[in-house]
């Protein structure tokens, strides 16, 4: 971090800061040019509150160059992590392929949508309990039902469940579900954030529609920070000036969140695009630019679909395309589970 300080600052209120900054363990370098001072501060500046120093009457500015996040940053932590979910495992070579409808609607539609998935290789299936509307008067989920519903199929079919959770009074619901999503509205919803840090399953965060890749990695550190260190980022898509497609799949993103952390990274075509046509190819994109699973939206009547029909595959066109999907995979050396 650099330290920029005023011209004609005082030498007593330099030293003041410098001694300050001592006492918190950083090493100081001090480069006294004939019109900037610069600090150089040396140590880990994650925990450093930069607004704080940006207010200090003699600092003109405060830059930081190292990346404000540390438990999700690769820098620390070379290797990829591996996260365990329900016996399912994802990152470092294991892909997941995680399918469902967008809204748990009925029994029939579950048990029918689950059979039909896992056959077609899904090893998570999917479908939101709780739903974040844009509406009020729309569908807003089965709510317990709906995680009951989940479960039932879990155990059944003994295959993993994620849903999203989008208030703290939800947790105790949770309590059996294998991996807790984090929607894209609520990826800044910190109180939410630190709650899930407390507990032990795997959290899938998804980028919230317009926020950045540094701010999505502080949203996983929050999470770890607080002791819960299974996170899983997706790239779901982000608000742009096109309007043909729901949202932008920023594929970029991908090897991005590969490079600057360990974590897995996975990609939701289905939001991403808000087309069905556009999943096979968006799936293609981002296994190819190193994903480590997808989230797809399969619904056995997509027509007639409680929320997001448009955007779902049937599980006959959810087959034909893993089929494909599986080549690519094996490209990149992945294997699903
Ligand atoms: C979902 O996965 O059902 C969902 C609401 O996604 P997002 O938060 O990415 O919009
Ligand atoms: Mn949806």
């Amino acid at each position: 971090m650099i330290i920029i300080v005023k011209q004609q600052a005082p030498e007593t209120k330099l030293n003041e800061l410098i001694h300050n900054l001592e006492q918190q363990n950083f090493k100081i370098h001090l480069s006294k040019g004939e019109n900037t001072t610069i600090i150089g501060l040396v140590g880990d500046t994650s925990l450093v509150d930069i607004d704080n120093i940006k207010a200090k009457d003699i600092v003109e500015d405060v830059r930081r160059v190292s990346e404000p996040y540390k438990k999700a940053n690769r820098k620390f932590h070379a290797d990829d992590t591996v996260i365990d979910a329900g016996g399912q495992l994802i990152g470092g070579g294991h892909f997941a392929v995680i399918a469902g409808p967008c809204s748990v609607e009925s029994e029939q539609q579950m048990l029918e949508i689950t059979g039909d998935i896992r056959k077609s290789g899904a090893n998570f299936l999917r479908g939101g309990a709780y739903k974040p509307r844009t509406s009020p008067y729309a569908f807003q989920g089965l709510e317990q039902d709906g995680i009951r519903l989940l479960l039932a199929c879990k155990k059944q079919f003994g295959i993993p469940v994620v849903t999203e959770i989008m208030g703290i009074s939800d947790i105790p619901y949770f309590e059996h579900v294998d991996v807790i999503q984090v929607g894209a509205r609520n990826m800044q919803n910190f109180r939410l954030l630190k709650e899930l840090g407390k507990l032990k399953q795997p959290i899938l965060l998804k980028r919230g529609l317009a926020n950045t890749i540094e701010e999505f990695l502080m949203s996983a550190e929050y999470i770890m920070a607080g002791g819960n260190e299974n996170v899983i980022l997706c790239e779901r898509g982000i608000r742009t000036f096109e309007t043909f497609t729901r949202n932008t799949f920023d594929l970029s993103a991908i090897p991005v969140l590969k490079n600057k952390s360990h974590l897995p990274v996975i990609a939701d075509p289905s939001h991403a695009a808000g087309l069905n046509w556009l999943v096979e190819p968006l799936s293609k994109a981002a296994i190819a630019a190193g994903a480590d699973g997808l989230m797809i939206e399969v619904h056995n009547d997509p027509e007639h679909a409680l929320s997001d029909g448009k955007q779902s595959l049937t599980p006959h066109t959810f087959d034909d395309m893993m089929k494909r999907l599986k080549a690519y995979m094996e490209l990149e050396g992945k294997q699903i589970g």
